[in-house]
């Protein structure tokens, strides 16, 4: 097994000469911002099977107070949390072009916050909602302040109907940004470069096939530990910075 700084060189190496490196990122990268990743052992495991109940169409549709009292709180921590040093390195690896964009499977947005310009959310984002009516878009902060001073759920101004987050929720198909940057990466993609992920919620899991060669940093083993030119299972917000500065030495 080689040694990290190895492996971290590879990695320099792998995205200097890709044409086209995408990264793929998951909850991992985000816990490192205070965010509990619900697929996680412990806490996150008992999360996520209330929140599978509670989170989809249905409960939001014939039950929006329960959908509600159980989404808003958490939602609401998520859209609180700051990207961290993960994050930004994923967005210089971009700006220095050595990757063309980052999938995400989180809705927490803080790609964007740390400066990436393109970002393909698969599973939605928390910067506004929805009427499920008229489809007018509000602000999510909107529909937080309604929450809380008690509007369950909150209304749309234009219609009255009710608003709901844009996100996907777990009985739904996945969002457009899904199948955008799915038809991309068929047109090429020499480097996939997954962050945080635990490479088992599809269809988004899928993705890494469409890419010539995978790297993976995540703590835990994941399913396509074997096809991976490189794994390493140490925190990104660590390891994502000196792949950065390893970059960097490479570059003319
Ligand atoms: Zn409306």
């Amino acid at each position: 097994m080689p040694g990290l700084e190895a492996q971290i060189q590879e990695i320099a190496g792998l995205l200097t000469k890709a044409r086209t490196a995408f990264a793929l990122t998951g909850a991992g990268i985000s816990t490192e911002s205070g965010i509990p990743d619900f697929r996680s052992p412990g806490k996150g495991l008992w999360v996520s099977t209330q929140l599978m109940d509670v989170l989809t169409s249905e409960v939001l549709q014939n039950e929006p107070e329960r959908f509600y009292k159980a989404a808003m709180p958490l939602l609401a921590e998520f859209a609180a949390a700051e990207p961290n040093p993960a994050h930004r390195a994923l967005a210089e690896l971009e700006r220095l072009g050595h990757i063309y964009g980052i999938i995400t499977q989180n809705i927490d947005g803080l790609h964007q916050r740390a400066g990436s310009q393109r970002v393909w959310e698969v599973h939605g984002h928390l910067r506004t909602g929805s009427c499920v009516c008229c489809g007018r878009k509000q602000p999510f902060a909107r529909l937080q302040k309604s929450y809380e001073e008690g509007e369950i759920p909150p209304r749309c101004p234009a219609c009255g109907h009710m608003l709901r987050p844009d996100v996907v929720m777990f009985n739904e198909p996945l969002a457009r940004d899904f199948f955008d940057v799915h038809d991309l990466l068929y047109g090429g993609c020499d480097l996939m470069l997954v962050v945080g992920s635990s490479l088992t919620v599809y269809p988004a899991a899928g993705l890494v096939t469409l890419a010539r060669d995978l790297v993976i940093i995540n703590l835990q083993p994941t399913p396509y530990d074997e096809q991976a030119r490189v794994v390493i299972r140490e925190k990104a917000g660590e390891v994502l910075p000196k792949i950065v500065a390893a970059v960097r030495d490479m570059s003319p």
